[in-house]
């Protein structure tokens, strides 16, 4: 047993849930409790060069006990933020020890039950130890299960000097679940070749594709004028965003009706008054192609609606958000192999996913850090009804230490 199960209990009572609309780094100063603290506990295991910066990111260097020279640096990282969907104050974790596969009910909100044939995967975890919160908080497994699992592969490493392993990088950023987390990042600093973020669900899983992703922000400019005396000259930049809302196909490309490799037009805000309206949308999909066409389609939409109004204008702004991975990951193919090698020398089928949505791998790898994710374990996150087990914890520090041990080799 390592002191994963320890060390999730801890961190999961340290409240780091980060901000979207806050203008500092990282979002929100609570988060440097538990980045901090990670930083103390990685010296006191003798990670001498372990430190906070100053925008809240962990760096530490697992030295080298290997006699080659040529062994690439790879990092692990995962991100010490929760979620801003739910709250993480005041987690009281649970752990429900060889679960016999009945309802979970959870006994701060006995409406949160956990069930099986309503949450994935849990049917797997029948004998197993599984870990929840109380009912009224998220668990904020995603992502300290992986802080939890990085921190005791480190101390597992370090016990165990046979174990011949290159240098070994641990990052820990603040901010991920506002989309920040890579913003204020020292690759350089790092010094790493490759990385594995460890924010994965299911035991085994390793994703290596992610969407691609763009926001488009639509300004819609009408014409305000008295509404007594509007006759033949209002436009109503309101229902102009609204006719661009309803023109959206029904059935097709959007959040509530794709899965797999399926990308989607999805409107994520709106404002406005008369005179002047604003649309934001996110646009998904795994090629590059894929969001031009559905920007095109947009677009198209907007210009027909504006037909019908005359004196109305409208600015279609584009913004590159993210890139999926598989870009930059289908040069470094060792980088999967090993992982995939490392999972199966651990017992483990692995199994090779694409993720719906954008990981801080996805930009670490375009930065020049290729970095596809592994699994932690956690489940239901942004819920009350997230979860993890033990035992797919422990699986995740043996496979990080095995990865490790794969790169010497290979
Ligand atoms: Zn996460």
């Amino acid at each position: 047993m390592s002191s994963v199960l320890e060390r999730f209990l801890r961190y999961v009572q340290i409240d780091t849930q980060s901000d979207p609309n806050s203008e500092t780094f990282p979002s929100t100063a609570k988060q440097r409790n538990l980045s901090n603290l990670l930083a103390e506990e990685l010296r006191a295991l003798g990670v001498a060069d372990a430190h906070v910066d100053e925008h809240g990111y962990v760096y530490a260097t697992i030295p080298s006990n290997s006699d080659r020279k040529d062994i690439p640096v790879i990092c692990f990282c995962s991100h010490v933020d929760t979620s801003p969907d739910v709250t993480g104050e005041n987690v009281k974790p649970i752990v429900h020890r060889n679960w016999d596969g009945s309802d979970i009910i959870l006994p701060d909100d006995h409406s949160q039950v956990l069930r099986i044939g309503e949450l994935h995967d849990l049917d797997q975890q029948i004998g197993n130890d599984i870990v929840t919160a109380s009912g009224t908080t998220l668990l904020g497994a995603d992502n300290k299960a992986g802080v939890a699992e990085i921190m005791a592969a480190a101390e597992h490493l370090l016990a165990n000097p046979h174990l011949k392993h290159g240098d070994i990088k641990i990052l820990f950023t603040p901010d991920e679940e506002v989309g920040r987390g890579t913003e204020k990042v020292d690759l350089q600093k790092l010094g790493a070749d490759f990385g594995y973020t460890v924010d994965g669900e299911a035991i085994g899983t390793l994703e290596d594709e992610t969407f691609s992703a763009d926001g488009v922000k639509i300004t819609i400019y009408g014409v305000s004028t008295h509404p007594g005396y509007a006759i033949g000259k209002l436009e109503n930049a309101l229902k102009i965003a609204a006719e661009i809302l309803a023109r959206l196909p029904k059935n097709k490309l959007s959040p509530e009706t794709t899965q797999d490799k399926e990308g989607f037009i999805h409107p994520v805000q709106m404002e406005g008054i008369q005179e002047k309206a604003v649309l934001s949308f996110i646009i998904r999909d795994f090629t590059v192609a894929g969001l031009h066409e559905k920007e095109a389609l947009l677009r198209g939409i907007v210009d027909d609606v504006l037909q019908e109004y005359p004196q109305s204008t409208a600015e279609f702004k584009v913004q590159e958000q993210y890139r999926n991975m598989k870009e930059v990951l289908d040069q470094h193919p060792e980088v999967i192999q090993n992982a995939l090698e490392a999972m199966k020398r651990v017992g483990l089928n692995p199994i090779q996913r694409s993720i719906r949505g954008g990981t801080d791998g996805s930009r670490l790898s375009f930065m020049g850090l290729p970095c596809p994710n592994i699994f932690a374990g956690e489940h239901a996150f942004h819920s009350k009804l997230e979860w993890v087990s033990v035992q797919d914890m422990e699986k995740a520090v043996d496979v990080i230490v095995s990865l490790a041990g794969v790169w010497v080799e290979k």
